[in-house]
């Protein structure tokens, strides 16, 4: 029997926008998410934030991809103030993705989780965040590239990766240039994780999950890089392939 391409669920953000006829409130995933994936040779699947049914999510996925997106509720990592930077917050896509994070890495589910997705894997796992960079942390970087004027598809700065660790072996490389969009980073790791890149301003910007066969966060987009940077595309190709290997064959 020959193998099928490996399915990626992908978790969107919420927005709205009014037509016409009315005010609308979707989710959405940006279509660099899923031309990643495709280009990666994985066929990606959207997951709307949904109560419960995650035994019957993660039995119809190969892999995950957490997305990149607003920020998680403080509450869900101990802090009692929410910053008056910190915004967009989403209960039910938090308590999806805090789900599916738990059930990826106690299942063994190979998990790419991108920026936002990083912070929600931190969480998840028992780890807390700077709720903004900006005002709480010393740092010559600006991890809004935005504020610079540099493009979505372009690096402003590096990170070195740790050697042996499962960004190093995806990446192949011991340091990466990324692009970077988010006012938040983690600040205490969770028990389980390990770090795997950082910033020269020590800001973490890689993570794994040691414990399962390849869970990665990343606090960059790859995916908006991908094209004009091909070397972006690796984690994406890595997911895949280790999607691939739980895939069951189908007849046809
Ligand atoms: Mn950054």
């Amino acid at each position: 029997m020959p193998a099928r391409k490996p399915i990626i669920g992908i978790t969107p953000s919420p927005m709205e926008d009014t037509q016409a006829h009315g005010t609308f409130r979707r989710y959405a995933a940006a279509t660099t998410y899923t031309e990643a994936i495709e280009a990666a040779g994985g066929v990606p699947v959207v997951i709307p934030p949904q109560s419960g049914n995650i035994a019957e999510i993660v039995a119809v996925v190969d892999g995950l991809l957490i997305s990149g997106g607003g920020d998680i509720h403080p509450d869900l990592y101990g802090d009692s103030e929410v910053h008056d930077a910190t915004y967009g917050i989403h209960d039910l896509r938090d308590e999806l993705e805090i789900a599916l994070v738990r059930e990826a890495t106690s299942r063994d589910i190979p998990m790419l989780c991108i920026c936002r997705g990083i912070q929600v894997l931190n969480v998840a796992l028992g780890g807390t965040l700077i709720q903004d960079i900006a005002d709480q942390y010393s740092t010559e970087i600006e991890h809004r590239q935005q504020e610079n004027g540099i493009r979505k598809e372009d690096p402003s700065h590096t990170v070195a990766v740790m050697p042996g660790s499962l960004l190093a072996r995806t990446y192949g490389t011991d340091e990466i240039t990324v692009n970077s969009f988010h006012h938040q980073a983690i600040r205490d790791l969770a028990p389980d994780l390990e770090i795997n890149g950082v910033s020269t301003d020590e800001v973490v910007e890689g993570v794994s999950h040691p414990g399962s066969s390849w869970i990665l966060g990343v606090q960059w987009h790859p995916e908006m890089m991908f094209r004009d940077h091909p070397e972006h595309l690796k984690p994406f190709a890595a997911l895949v392939a280790e999607a691939a290997k739980k895939a069951e064959p189908v007849a046809v």
